[in-house]
Parts: C-alpha cells; sequence; structure tokens
C-alpha cells in the first residue's frame, strides 16, 4: 500500500509530495507536528482517530507559539484528515502525522515574514515500545529544554533534537528508552513519552510547569483512572529517587500507548513485572483507542471506508 499525503492542498501518493532543499524548516527546525494513530477495528471495518480534535488543538497552539498561519480551522483539519485517509486505502492502523512549517526557501533565522506551508502524511508505524514485555530505561545525562529555551508545551521540530539525543545515549548504552530531567533536576518525562508513577496506591505524574508536553494520552488516563478505577492522581514535580522506590511505573503516548516500565537505572521497579494499575489502564485504553466504550464517544472520530461522503465531508459516525 503506497503512504499518502495531503501536500499543496491536494492528495497524492507520498513520493510525489517533494520540498525543496533550502526549505527554512528543514534547516532551523521551524516547524510543528502531531501524531495521531488511527487504529483500524477489523471487526467493525473502520478507523478510530482517537482525540484527533485534541491533537490539532495542540497543533494550532505550536503554530500560534512558532507564528505559523493555518488556512484551516480544526474541524477542516480533521475532516482533512479522513479524507486523506480514505483516500489512502489502508485497512490496517495507521500513523498520521500534519506537519505546519516555515516553507519560504530563504536563509533567516527569524519567525516573522517567513511563508508557511502545511502537510499531512499518513503511513504505517509499528509500536514504539514493547507494551507487553515493559521497558527498560536509565535517565539521561541530557537534561529537558525548558520554557525559556524552546517551549515544550508545543511539539516543535527543532526541540526532538534534545529527544533524539536522549533516546540514541539510552539505546547505545543498552536501555529501551530515556528519563530526561528537568533543568532543575526533577523527573520530566521520555524522550516521546509522558511518565506515571504508582506511590502508596496514587497515580502520580509531573506538571505541566515542570516543562512536560502536555499529553493526550497522560490525560486520557488521568480521566479513565479518575472515572474507572477511582483512583486520582496527583499531578506534582517528582524526584528521580520516588522512581525507584515506586510501585509501578509507565509511560504514555500516541506512539507508546501505556508501556510498563520494569526497570530503571538498573534498579527494579516494584515486583519487576506489569504492575496491576497498569495492566487494568492498558485494558481500559486498550478499548477506548478503538472507539469501542460508548461512554467516550466525543473522544472517537470513526472513519469507516466506503460509507457515502455527505457534502463534500466524511460521514462521522
Ligand atoms: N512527550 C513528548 C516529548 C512527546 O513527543 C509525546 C508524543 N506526542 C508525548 C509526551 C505524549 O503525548 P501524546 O500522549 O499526546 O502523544
Amino acid at each position: 500500500m503506497p503512504a499518502y499525503a495531503f501536500f499543496h492542498g491536494q492528495f497524492m501518493p507520498l513520493s510525489e509530495a517533494r520540498i525543496g532543499i533550502m526549505t527554512h524548516a528543514l534547516h532551523y527546525g521551524t516547524a510543528c507536528f502531531e501524531g495521531i494513530r488511527g487504529h483500524w477495528d477489523s471487526e467493525q471495518e473502520r478507523f478510530c482517530l482517537f482525540r484527533i480534535h485534541d491533537h490539532y488543538k495542540r497543533m494550532l497552539e505550536g503554530c500560534r507559539i512558532l507564528k505559523i498561519g493555518s488556512p484551516y480551522s480544526i474541524d477542516a483539519l480533521w475532516q482533512l484528515t479522513g479524507e486523506l485517509l480514505e483516500k489512502s486505502g489502508y485497512r490496517e492502523s495507521v500513523y498520521i502525522r500534519p506537519l505546519a512549517y516555515k516553507s519560504s526557501e530563504v536563509l533567516a533565522i527569524r519567525l516573522h515574514n517567513v511563508e508557511d506551508d502545511f502537510l499531512i502524511a499518513v503511513t504505517t508505524f509499528p509500536p514504539y515500545l514493547d507494551v507487553e514485555k515493559g521497558v527498560r530505561c536509565c535517565t539521561s545525562s541530557w537534561r529537558r529544554v525548558d520554557d525559556t529555551m524552546v517551549p515544550p508545551r508545543g511539539k516543535i521540530c527543532g526541540i526532538y533534537v534534545n529527544s533524539a539525543l536522549a533516546k540514541t545515549e539510552a539505546q547505545e548504552n543498552g536501555f529501551d528508552e530515556a528519563i530526561l530531567l528537568t533543568h532543575d533536576g526533577h523527573v520530566c518525562e521520555g524522550s516521546a513519552e509522558n511518565i506515571f508513577l504508582v506511590l502508596q496506591g496514587k497515580l502520580v505524574t509531573p506538571p505541566s510547569s515542570d516543562d512536560i508536553l502536555m499529553g493526550i494520552t497522560r490525560d486520557t488516563v488521568i480521566k479513565l483512572a479518575k472515572n474507572e478505577l477511582g483512583v486520582d492522581t496527583i499531578e506534582r514535580q517528582v524526584d528521580r529517587s520516588e522512581l525507584y522506590v515506586a510501585e509501578e511505573c509507565f509511560f504514555t503516548g500516541t506512539a507508546a500507548a501505556i508501556a510498563p516500565i520494569l526497570e530503571i537505572d538498573r534498579r527494579v521497579i516494584g515486583r519487576g513485572e506489569i504492575g496491576e494499575m497498569t495492566a487494568r489502564l492498558q485494558k481500559l485504553f486498550g478499548e477506548v483507542m478503538l472507539g469501542r466504550n460508548p461512554k467516550y464517544s466525543g473522544w472517537y472520530y470513526l472513519v469507516a471506508p466506503g460509507t457515502p461522503i455527505q457534502s463534500g465531508r466524511k460521514r462521522i459516525i
């Protein structure tokens, strides 16, 4: 199946979507992106684009930070995404990558007076971390950039150099993933995931003021824990050593889903196996991400290929 793209206002095979070598974003990282999973439900023959509205809302917030104008409203963006998915012909789970970027082919280190463009690519993407076996992590020697440097609340492309440095260091040292600390030494997040601890039966996760990306999976887990398990999440600063004494630890992210952490800095977490809370949240998340729990229908954009397009808009089930 050829990967597909929405580029320069048109749908086309990904192989035909090309940008010039002097493009501003390529040189300076002046772009922001999203990662959205399109979960294929083979029983229902439909995709569930999970919390797509929230993904585009976050992307447009990043655009404001970078002074990138969007020619599309949030509603138009997710409808475009549905159309792209339909045209791509996939019948398996996909990964959708919208990118808003500084497109002028100029040498100019600035955000103003530079043109913008927007594209969406759709492709397949294997699981990012092993959610069944769990992962082994290290604390990174790299610190997370903070809001006074490049604001981490946006998925700003240039910032991912920070993530890539940490991820490569971790993997080359034999770990699966890195945990980055903030500039002042508190637990921040993984290279592309938020982090949760279970401490005395409660969920604990770093707050927005600790330079995390405000993850959509993080928010989903907080709400599922509260509504379905009656468990509150405490958003507060977390010390590194709290990781070592936690009963359970896990990552959350669109790419990573809910990934249990079994070891950090060569210390076993809890019993060194997937914890009870983590497993219960994984099960709940597995149902909602496929669009199967009607209680959370506001989170689903269900795209059933082959159903009629009404007034130029994909039918929303
Ligand atoms: N932190 C970072 C740095 C990320 O790149 C991601 C992935 N988007 C996350 C956290 C998790 O966010 P989400 O659950 O919205 O995918």
